[in-house]
């Protein structure tokens, strides 16, 4: 949908619980610090579904939501040199960082006291065009994906990455439970990297199980399964507190058990045993822009992802968050302005 080039079209949510509404609004223009893009493709996250449940209490209503957002860059704000116009750039989950707190001065900057979030804080990219800080762009110049296969690896592909770190670049046995648009990205770069990976689905999800051996991975099973060999580490990437335990228990001694996602349901009591031996459990919040720098240039080493997109042009935004929270897809749902 084109439109009239001085006005933008956004999928608006004005509050909790509420569904997305097309909203025509006059084109934003960029302050200080600032890029306009011309959105290409924006992948939708979980993260999405909890901002739209009301489980993120930072939210600023409204918001546009959208945090896994390639454009090209189609207006400068005054003091960017940083970035030229025409070029390709993510826009991911953070958005700003007050780089004075504790943590933004420890290069802890996902921990910042006062962070701004895209799709959540910031207007996000479920829209024509969106505003960001230049600074917490992410070049995409020499990604060799196109827009809507760039987009998933945002936040999935991102999160994924620096879950991935968590769990340990020592280990080599790792389960990945939850297999949707992270664990599909982040279970090829560990089989690239000689890991041995075993993907955990719900119960009879067949189709994702068979996705994950044909991606490489060596084992794919219901989650309450014990896997075949022991696990160095597990990452959590459903957001369901009942895996906690069946993964601690599927790691081995002194193994890392990591949750990936933003918020996840009540994690149920478990007997200490399943913990002790010095298993460590721990989540992973947020981004830095070291670890996009990271992931985009480790790309570059490993063969090309196959990334799984489910294509939604920008006006269903809804209907692919229905299809997300109804696990109707495989891989990640992108919206596509036009
Ligand atoms: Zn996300
Ligand atoms: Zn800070």
């Amino acid at each position: 949908m084109k439109g009239d080039p001085e006005t933008t079209l956004a999928m608006v949510l004005r509050g909790a619980r509420q569904a997305l509404q097309a909203e025509r609004r006059p084109l934003p223009q960029p302050g200080p610090g600032q890029v306009r893009l011309r959105v290409r493709a924006c992948a939708v996250c979980r993260t999405d579904l909890h901002l739209q449940d009301g489980d993120l209490l930072m939210a600023r209503w409204p918001v546009v939501p959208g945090h896994e957002v390639v454009g090209a860059v189609d207006a400068l704000g005054p003091g960017v040199t940083a970035l030229r116009l025409g070029q390709r750039v993510g826009v991911p989950w953070l958005g700003g960082a007050c780089g004075r707190c504790r943590y933004c001065l420890a290069g802890q900057e996902n921990l910042c006291d006062a962070p701004e979030f895209t799709g959540c804080t910031l207007d996000g990219g479920f829209a024509t065009h969106a505003v960001a800080d230049a600074r917490f762009c992410v070049p995409l110049d020499r990604l060799a994906l196109d827009d809507a296969s760039a987009a998933p690896l945002l936040c999935a592909g991102l999160i994924g990455w620096r879950s991935l770190r968590l769990a340990g670049d020592d280990a080599r046995v790792l389960g990945l439970y939850g297999f949707g648009a992270a664990a599909h990205l982040i279970a090829q770069v560990a089989v690239a990297q000689g890991r041995r990976v075993h993907a955990f689905t719900r119960a009879g999800d067949v189709a994702a199980q068979q996705h994950a051996r044909a991606l490489g991975c060596v084992w794919a099973g219901d989650a309450e399964q014990a896997p075949p060999e022991p696990l160095d580490a597990a990452i959590l990437f459903a957001p369901v507190g009942e895996l906690v335990p069946m993964a601690l228990r599927a790691v081995r001694k002194g193994g890392r058990v990591v949750c990936g996602g933003i918020h996840m349901s009540d994690i149920p009591s478990f007997p200490y045993a399943l913990l002790w031996q010095e298993r460590q459990l721990r989540s992973v919040a947020n981004l830095t822009r070291a670890d996009a720098q990271e992931f985009f240039a480790a790309l570059q080493t490993l063969p090309p992802l196959r990334v799984r997109t489910t294509p939604y042009p920008l006006q269903a935004a809804q209907q692919a968050m229905d299809d997300l929270r109804a696990g109707r897809f495989q891989g990640a749902a992108v919206l596509l302005p036009d």
